[in-house]
C-alpha cells in the first residue's frame, strides 16, 4: 500500500510547536506582508496565512494596495521596515501586478529579514551551504523536503526529477535533493522525452501548473511522488498528478492536492517567522 503523504498533519505538529515556542518570547514576531493589486488568489493566501500566523502568536500585518505604487514607493517602504527592529519578516505576496519588478524589490529585503528566501544573498547561500543554519531556507522546496522525508531518511543515491525551475520552487528544489546526494535531473516546459527522464526517477517533484501532466506511465514503481502544482478546474483544486488508483497502486509514497505540499508551505513560512525574529535580534 502506498503512503499517503500528509502535509495537513504536518502544519498541525508545527503549529502546536510554534505555538510553544512564541509563548516565550519577549514579543510576538512581527511579520509585514505586501499584497499588491486585485489578484482574488493573492488576496485568499494573504488572509490564510495571516489566521494560521495569528493561530501560533505572530503578528502578520498586511500592507494592502489595490491601486499599485511606484517601484520607488515600494522600495522606500522596504527600506523603512529594513531598519525598523519591532519587525522580522517582510515578504511580497506574488505575481505582482506590471509594471512592478519583483526581483528588484525582493533584493531590497534585508535577507535575515527575507522569509520566503527569494533574495540573491539567501538562494545563494543555498547553492554554497545548503545544510547552513544562518539563513533563511526557501518554504515550498523544504516542505517538498519534509513530505519526501517522511516516506525516507537517507535519499543519497537516488534518481530525482524535478520537473520545474523557477526560483520560488524548481531551481531551490534541485539544490536540495543534490545536496542530500541525489542525483538531480531539472527539468522544464523544453525537456524532451520527460516521460523517459520520470521512468527512471526514485522521486519525482512535479511544480509546472499543468493539470494532470504526470500519468500512471510516467512513474516507476515505489517511486515517491510530490505534486506542488496548484491549479482551478471547473472550481475544484487540481495538481500535476492524474492520481488514478493504478499510480496510487504503483507509487511508494504520494503527496495529494489539496492537503500536500500547500500546508507545509504555510509551516515553513511559520516556522521561518519565529526564525527570522531570532535571526534580527
Ligand atoms: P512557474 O510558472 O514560475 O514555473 C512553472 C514551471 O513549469 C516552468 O519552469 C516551466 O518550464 C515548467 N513547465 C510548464 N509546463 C511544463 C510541461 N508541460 N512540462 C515540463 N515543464 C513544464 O510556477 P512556480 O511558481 O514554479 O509554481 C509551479 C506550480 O506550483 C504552480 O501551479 C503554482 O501554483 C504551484 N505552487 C504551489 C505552492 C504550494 O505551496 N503548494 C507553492 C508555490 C507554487
Amino acid at each position: 500500500m502506498s503512503l499517503l503523504l500528509d502535509g495537513k498533519a504536518l502544519l498541525q505538529r508545527v503549529k502546536t510547536d510554534l505555538k510553544q515556542k512564541t509563548s516565550n518570547l519577549a514579543r510576538p514576531p512581527h511579520v509585514v506582508v505586501f499584497l499588491i493589486g486585485d489578484n482574488p488568489g493573492s488576496h485568499l493566501y494573504v488572509k490564510s496565512k495571516r489566521r494560521h500566523a495569528n493561530d501560533v502568536g505572530i503578528n502578520l500585518s498586511i500592507r494592502t494596495h489595490e491601486k499599485a505604487p511606484t517601484q520607488a514607493d515600494l522600495t522606500q517602504q522596504i527600506q523603512q521596515l529594513n531598519q525598523d527592529s519591532t519587525v522580522d519578516g517582510i515578504f511580497i505576496q506574488l505575481p505582482l501586478p506590471a509594471p512592478l519588478e519583483a526581483l528588484s524589490l525582493i533584493n531590497t529585503i534585508t535577507p535575515s529579514k527575507d522569509i520566503d528566501s527569494l533574495t540573491a544573498t539567501n538562494l545563494g547561500k543555498l547553492f554554497q551551504a545548503p545544510e547552513a543554519e544562518d539563513y533563511l531556507k526557501p518554504c515550498t522546496p523544504q516542505g517538498c523536503m519534509q513530505l519526501i522525508h517522511q516516506w525516507r531518511k537517507n535519499l543519497s543515491g537516488l534518481n530525482a526529477v524535478v520537473i520545474g525551475r523557477s526560483l520560488l520552487v524548481g531551481k531551490p528544489m534541485a539544490q536540495l535533493l543534490l545536496a542530500e546526494g541525489c542525483t538531480t535531473i531539472q527539468a522544464h516546459s523544453k525537456t524532451k522525452n520527460l516521460t523517459n527522464l520520470c521512468q527512471t526517477a526514485d522521486i519525482i517533484v512535479s511544480a509546472t501548473g499543468q493539470t494532470g501532466l504526470i500519468t500512471e506511465s510516467y512513474v516507476k514503481p515505489g517511486a515517491c511522488i510530490i505534486d506542488v502544482g496548484i491549479a482551478s478546474v471547473n472550481g475544484r483544486t487540481t495538481g500535476d498528478v492524474a492520481y488514478t488508483p493504478a499510480l496510487i497502486d504503483k507509487v511508494a509514497a504520494y503527496s495529494p492536492v489539496p492537503g500536500g505540499v500547500g500546508p507545509t508551505t504555510i509551516a515553513n513560512l511559520l516556522s521561518n517567522s519565529l526564525k527570522a525574529y531570532h535571526l534580527n535580534q
